[in-house]
């Protein structure tokens, strides 16, 4: 089968790695990332222009699925999947791996936007350390009461907060280093979204005692959904019978 692999996630880079063998799979990237790690099979960069460009594509390349494997939080992206299929009669099928879920000891606030996020955080803490990613620092910039620690894989562009100190840097991470990172800055909470995965910064807050306060996932797509690669490729046998 072609398969188009809509990635900018680890589990869509391990997804297309199981796959290739079998399928020609070619990994779909938005191309923010200015050296991004490169997927088994093909790779095309860059955005599809709309739902209508996306339905072209799956016309003019003979796409016979999409395998939407992006990052719970690219919403518009997964939107223009679920109708670009509809419209062009493909199967889609969204690979998401679930959210965290608060156990005991955490100390975690929930909100919905990272607009609603920014409003509630001086109320929990000043001296932040911020992992919703470089997209996800300019909700934060009118906040000068507060101190930043943003830890993005590329530099913020466009507006910041004032004091902002920036952390390059990709994961995985792991406990150990987290708990340095918020000793270090004297982090009295932490931000992030809810993109589910390895936990460690949650583990190294949990056993520092800083809250957190998570955003949530916008909703997800209107279709059939897998949480790992694993379950991808197995839905993807069953396909190609
Ligand atoms: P988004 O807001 O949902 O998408 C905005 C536009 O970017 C889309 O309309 C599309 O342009 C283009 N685009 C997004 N993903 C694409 C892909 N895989 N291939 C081709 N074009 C794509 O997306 P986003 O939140 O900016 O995320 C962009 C990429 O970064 C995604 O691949 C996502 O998996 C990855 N990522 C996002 C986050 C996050 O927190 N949002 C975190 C980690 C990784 P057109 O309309 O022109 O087709």
């Amino acid at each position: 089968m072609r398969i188009l692999l809509l990635g900018g996630t680890t589990e869509a880079r391990r997804l297309a790695g199981l796959a290739a063998g079998d399928h020609t799979v070619i990994t779909s990237l938005a191309g923010r990332t200015t050296d991004p790690l490169r997927p088994a099979g093909e790779l095309r960069i860059g955005g599809f222009g709309g739902v209508d460009g996306l339905a072209g594509y799956l016309r003019d390349a003979d796409i016979d699925v999409v395998v939407d494997a992006t990052h719970p939080f690219a919403a518009t992206m997964s939107g223009h999947a679920v109708l670009a299929c509809a419209a062009v009669g493909v199967p889609l099928l969204v690979v998401r791996r679930p959210g965290w879920t608060a156990g005991p000891g955490d100390a975690w606030h929930r909100v919905a936007s990272l607009d609603a996020a920014a409003a509630l955080l001086p109320r929990l803490g000043r001296r932040v350390f911020l992992t919703t990613g470089r997209q996800g620092i300019a909700a934060f910039a009118g906040l000068d009461e507060c101190r930043f620690l943003a830890r993005s894989v590329e530099p913020p562009t466009g507006v910041t907060p004032r004091n902002l100190e920036v952390l390059l840097d990709r994961g995985p991470f792991t406990v150990d280093g987290e708990r340095k990172l918020l000793t270090r800055h004297r982090a009295d909470v932490l931000v992030t979204k809810d993109s589910g995965g390895p936990a460690a910064k949650l583990v190294a807050a949990r056993e520092l005692g800083v809250p957190v306060l998570m955003v949530d996932r916008p909703p997800a797509p209107a279709a059939p959904a897998v949480p790992t690669a694993d379950d991808a490729v197995i839905w993807l046998r069953t396909r190609a019978r």
